[in-house]
Parts: structure tokens; C-alpha cells; sequence
């Protein structure tokens, strides 16, 4: 019999993340009875536009009279943007926060919890994740600095799948790439470990059986809650071990060109996973199991193009000599990838995601 347990290693260090999480349909209806659970009696929404009726209909629930709403946040979340809500925070008496949104609104929630403490309720409406991470990603004066921090780690999360069913269908690819990216970057992190390798091969898999269905249908609900329950686990990922090449690639290609987030981690993830193919080749194998498809890296390619999200960096404003640019930053820096990096490979890698190819998996990897 095979031995399908995967235990990388006995020796290991697994730190469990204390967010209490309510997952369902409807679940938004608890956030009442969460806010008193918590002591929250005067809470700050925030919110974008688009979720300003279920903002309205979450503040009639806790009383109009003790709510105070903020609907301005915005990506990579602004110190200035920051400081202004904190006014509010301290002008109105504000308890807590109660965050309904993707995650630039969870960032704002967090930045205000960096500094105040205040507890926190998020109702996330994308697949990013960052409800269940102690990480903060901040900007100032154009500038981007990460820091983690237990203080930023939310209270309550509550998960309802209604709030993502109008995510339009392309935002859902990329959104649902992005938290892919976690999950893989999990099982080869430095610090992996089987606990976690195991959400991630569950997240992988719940989005390999919904993205394309959601491609198809925006309102599946099915699909709509097996994704959020793989971006759940993805985040937890995220917040729970270091991330690799793809992370890094990333946030240079997002700093030196200024692309959009979840779009750079849907056109890069096929790409990174192809370049670090030859060195995890036991993953390899997990994820091709989880993905059903003999080449992973193949595999998510075909997914973003099921699902009709770009897959160029030329599509989304990276200018061709920003290639080069872009191999000397990722070697500028070095940093833990499972597979060192190499000019070579690297420039073949950016030069790929850039044009759109399909990814270049060494054919005695894929399985
Ligand atoms: P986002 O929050 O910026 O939202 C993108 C757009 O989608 C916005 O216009 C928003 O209004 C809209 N939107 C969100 N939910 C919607 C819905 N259900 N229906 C219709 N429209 C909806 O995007 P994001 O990808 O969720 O978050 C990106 C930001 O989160 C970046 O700043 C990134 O750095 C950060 N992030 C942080 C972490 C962390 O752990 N700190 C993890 C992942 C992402």
C-alpha cells in the first residue's frame, strides 16, 4: 500500500493563528452577535462603494445611532489614508472595526488596529487572504513596507459566500490566482510544514474543482463557497509560512512597473512554479494530484485562460526593456526559493510571463 502520508520532516515548528472563523451563506448576520462577543459597541465600517448596501444593512442591524462608516480606503493602503480614518476613530470613540471588502479595506482595518488595538470583524468579499495573516502591508510617500504583527491579526473572520457571488468573473480569476499562489508557495516555504502543506493542498484543490465553474457561472454558489473555503486556507498559509520566488517577483514587478496585485500573481504563478518545478519534484507530484493534470504549472496556465484572466505583463502595463529591469532586481536581492536563482532561467521565466507563453516546465519534471 502506498503511503500517502506526507511528513517532510519530523521536526518542525506549527504556530496555530487564534482568528475565530464563521463560514456559510448568510453568515453576515452574526456580525451583531459577534461585535457584542468582542465589546465592540461603537464600531467603524469600512467599506467600498459596492458594498454600500450591505454596509447600510449591517449598521441598521447593530442600531444607525452607534455606527460610524469610512468608504475611502485604497490599494497598498496609505498611511495618509490611515491617518485620516484614525481621526475618525478617535473623534467618534469608535471600539472596533468591522471590515467588509477585499484587501486594501482589510488593510486599512488592520494599519488602524497596528495602532490602537481595537478589535476586529472582516467579512472578506475577494480570495486574497489577508483576514487570516498577521501581516501588514503599508505605503508611504509611494514606498511599500510589509511588517507583521499579532496586533493586526483580526478577531472574528466571517466568511459569506453571498458577498462574493457578484465578484465579476475576471476579478475572481485573479483573485483566486492570487491565493493559489499562497497555497503553493507554502509547500516549498523554508519553513513548511505538514499541517500546513495539507491546507494547501485542500485549498489548491477546492479552487482547481470551483474557478473554472465560477468562469462559466458568476452565481454558482457552489463553486462561490468551495473557492472562499480555499482562500480561507490560503490565507492561513500565507500567514503561517514564508513565501518564495513568486511573492518576490511580485511585489519587484508591482514596485518598479506599478501593476495591479492579483493580476501579476495570476499571469507569474505558472511561470515561478515552472522555474522551481526541478527542485520539488514530491511536490510536484501532490500538486498534480490536486490539480488532476500531469504538468501543475501547465495546469494553472490552462486555468487562468479558462477563466479568462490576462496572461501577459505586456496586458497589464509592464514595459518590454522592464524584463531585464526585472531579472537584475530579483538578483539584486537574494532571498530563500528552493531552486537558486539564475539569470538564465529567470530572464526565460519574466520574458514568458511578460509575452504570455505558456509556461516552460522541464519536461522530466512534469509527472
Ligand atoms: P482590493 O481589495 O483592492 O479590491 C479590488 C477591487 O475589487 C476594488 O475596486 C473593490 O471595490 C472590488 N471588489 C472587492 N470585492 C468585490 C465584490 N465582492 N464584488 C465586486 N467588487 C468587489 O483587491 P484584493 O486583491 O482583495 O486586495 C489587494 C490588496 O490586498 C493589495 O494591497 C495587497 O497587497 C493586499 N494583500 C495583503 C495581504 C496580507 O496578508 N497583508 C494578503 C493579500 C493581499
Amino acid at each position: 500500500m502506498t503511503d500517502t502520508t506526507t511528513v517532510p520532516s519530523m521536526s518542525f515548528i506549527y504556530e496555530s493563528l487564534p482568528t475565530r472563523v464563521i463560514f456559510g451563506d448568510g453568515t453576515r448576520a452574526k456580525v451583531k452577535e459577534e461585535a457584542q462577543r468582542l465589546g465592540i459597541s461603537r464600531p467603524l465600517i469600512l467599506h467600498n462603494p459596492v458594498h454600500t448596501v450591505i454596509a447600510e444593512a449591517i449598521a441598521e442591524d447593530i442600531g444607525r445611532h452607534r455606527v460610524v462608516t469610512f468608504g475611502d480606503a485604497q490599494m497598498h493602503t496609505p498611511v495618509q489614508v490611515t491617518e485620516e480614518a484614525l481621526a475618525l476613530v478617535a473623534d467618534a470613540g469608535v471600539d472596533g472595526m468591522i471590515a467588509i471588502g477585499g484587501g486594501s479595506i482589510t488593510g486599512l482595518s488592520k494599519a488602524i488596529a497596528l495602532r490602537t488595538d481595537l478589535p476586529q470583524i472582516v467579512l472578506p468579499t475577494t480570495y486574497a487572504g489577508s483576514e487570516m495573516t498577521p501581516i501588514l502591508g503599508e505605503t508611504r510617500d509611494g514606498i511599500k513596507t510589509t511588517l507583521r504583527s499579532p496586533k493586526v491579526l483580526p478577531e472574528t473572520v466571517i466568511y459569506d459566500v453571498d458577498l462574493t457571488l457578484d465578484l465579476p468573473k475576471t476579478l475572481s480569476g485573479v483573485s483566486g490566482m492570487n491565493a493559489i499562489a499562497h497555497a503553493v508557495e507554502a509547500l516549498y516555504a523554508k519553513d513548511a510544514n505538514p499541517i500546513i502543506s495539507a491546507l494547501a493542498i485542500e485549498s489548491i484543490r477546492a479552487f482547481a474543482q470551483s474557478l473554472s465553474a465560477i468562469g462559466s457561472n458568476a452565481h454558482d454558489r457552489t463553486a462561490r463557497g468551495k473557492a472562499l473555503y480555499g482562500a480561507w486556507l490560503a490565507g492561513v498559509c500565507l500567514g503561517s509560512v514564508g513565501m518564495a520566488l513568486h511573492h518576490k517577483l511580485c511585489h519587484t514587478l508591482g514596485g518598479a512597473f506599478n501593476l495591479p496585485h492579483a493580476e501579476s500573481h495570476a499571469i507569474v504563478l505558472p511561470h515561478a512554479l515552472a522555474y522551481n518545478a526541478p527542485a520539488i519534484p514530491e511536490i510536484m507530484r501532490r500538486l498534480s494530484e490536486a490539480l488532476n493534470h500531469p504538468d501543475p504549472a501547465q495546469a494553472l496556465y490552462e486555468m487562468t485562460i479558462a477563466i479568462g484572466t490576462p496572461t501577459a505583463l505586456s496586458e497589464i502595463g509592464m514595459p518590454e526593456e522592464g524584463i531585464d529591469k526585472a531579472v537584475e532586481l530579483a538578483l539584486a536581492n537574494p532571498y530563500w526559493n528552493p531552486r537558486p536563482l539564475e539569470r538564465r532561467g529567470l530572464r526565460d521565466l519574466i520574458g514568458r510571463a511578460y509575452a504570455g507563453m505558456p509556461p516552460n516546465t522541464p519536461t522530466d519534471t512534469a509527472c
